[in-house]
């Protein structure tokens, strides 16, 4: 009997599965420990002191306060928590926002809501490699502007933005925001989590469960919330807390954080290697992105492939057992091409026979070489110029 061949999971920045010692941390808190932190009583303090103690993990991590730290139901809601809160804050101060062209929907949908409130939203255009030019960013700055948003990373091509350059050009008093959410664990964290004003984080892309995250606000950050209720996380996220999801994402950005170096050695060696196979033994494919791999996340990369009709590409890939996106994950079922792409200067019609790998922890479960195969043969029978076999 033939044995069917490892799944090959190449869609982490989609999402990661929980690590199990995590879940072996928020078990308890999904049974017997169910109380509420709010709560007076004895298993409401166990509950809060879980919280807390989630709290202290995450500001760990990024070298903040434990009261720097707003505790969300995820990526999305810190975005939307720093883009919609910050810029009304600020509002009676100048209503200009900068935003880079390759933002996650999370952060372009609440900038689209300012513009209906009046904000003037001005999209910083990005190079062919999907990078921000810091002087750009500078030089679009006005009197009126109180706030610029760049990612640390892109979900899609895995481009690192040049955050820090950007934060030492701006003048005092322009708020950076930072969707952070794709780079824990994946590069050394150092200053680009420490020097934002806004920092979004999530908890599913680190091996955590879903629906938990974070926002960090700095001096001088101060977003207005957007939900209003019982005044937890210091009246800026009220609702009761989330205990089990946020004892998971403390435990898993922790752990995720400690092992970045082995994950940047052995994930990055091998997302290389993976991409040289297929660039080789699929002719006609191209790199989107950041050449220099020093520009990118060490797990992604987009590569085009030479096909007639890009919507089989995933479907192929999926029933060969190799889970890939087209796009941002987030986005696809949706006919529209990835803005990330477009922003590039990608024509509608490569971007939409792209796909994103995003490789994770599990190395040695597969090799470079059979694994391009596997791609190579999933993928030939819609391949248009048949060219060398690997
Ligand atoms: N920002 C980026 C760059 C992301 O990749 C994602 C997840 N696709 C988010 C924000 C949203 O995070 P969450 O899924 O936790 O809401």
């Amino acid at each position: 009997m033939t044995r069917s061949p490892p799944l090959l999971h190449f869609d982490h920045n989609a999402s990661t599965p929980v690590d199990a010692a995590v879940l072996q941390e928020m078990l308890p808190f999904l049974a017997e420990r169910s109380g509420n932190p709010s709560s007076t009583h004895s298993v409401g303090r166990e509950a809060r002191v879980a919280v807390d103690r989630a709290r202290a993990r995450v500001a760990g991590v990024v070298a903040a306060r434990p009261d720097q730290v707003v505790l969300t139901a995820g990526g999305t809601e810190a975005n939307n928590l720093a883009v919609l809160g910050a810029a009304r804050e600020a509002a009676s101060r100048g209503r200009h926002v900068l935003v880079s062209a390759v933002e996650h929907a999370s952060v372009l949908g609440p900038c689209s809501r300012l513009r209906e409130e009046g904000f003037e939203v001005e999209v910083v255009p990005v190079g062919r490699d999907g990078r921000v030019d810091p002087r750009r960013v500078a030089g679009a700055v006005r009197r009126d502007t109180t706030l610029v948003c760049v990612m640390a990373a892109n979900n899609e091509t895995g481009a690192l933005q040049p955050v820090l350059e950007i934060l030492r050009l701006l003048p005092s008093g322009v708020l950076l925001h930072c969707d952070a959410t794709q780079v824990p664990g994946k590069v050394p964290l150092g200053e680009i989590v420490r020097k934002p004003h806004l920092l979004s984080l999530s908890s599913h892309k680190v091996h955590g469960p879903k629906g938990a995250g974070a926002l960090v606000v700095r001096t001088p950050a101060r977003p207005q919330p957007l939900l209003f209720g019982g005044g937890q996380e210091h009246g800026l996220r009220p609702g009761t807390e989330n205990v089990p999801a946020l004892v998971g994402f403390g435990a898993a950005l922790e752990r995720a954080a400690a092992r970045t170096d082995e994950y940047v050695r052995t994930v990055g060696a091998r997302t290389r290697a993976l991409l040289a196979h297929l660039l080789d033994g699929i002719p006609g494919s191209r790199l989107l992105g950041p050449e220099d791999p020093a520009s990118r996340l060490p797990n992604t990369f987009a590569l085009s492939f030479p096909v007639r009709d890009g919507r089989a590409l995933v479907p192929a890939l999926d029933l060969a057992g190799i889970l890939a996106s087209s796009g941002s994950a987030c986005a696809s079922g949706a006919p529209e091409p990835s803005h990330v792409l477009a922003g590039m200067g990608v024509s509608r019609e490569e971007a939409s026979r792209t796909v994103r790998f995003s490789l994770g922890r599990e190395v040695e479960e597969w090799d470079a070489e059979e694994a391009a195969r596997r791609i190579r043969r999933a993928l030939d029978p819609l391949l248009v110029a048949h060219g060398r076999q690997i």
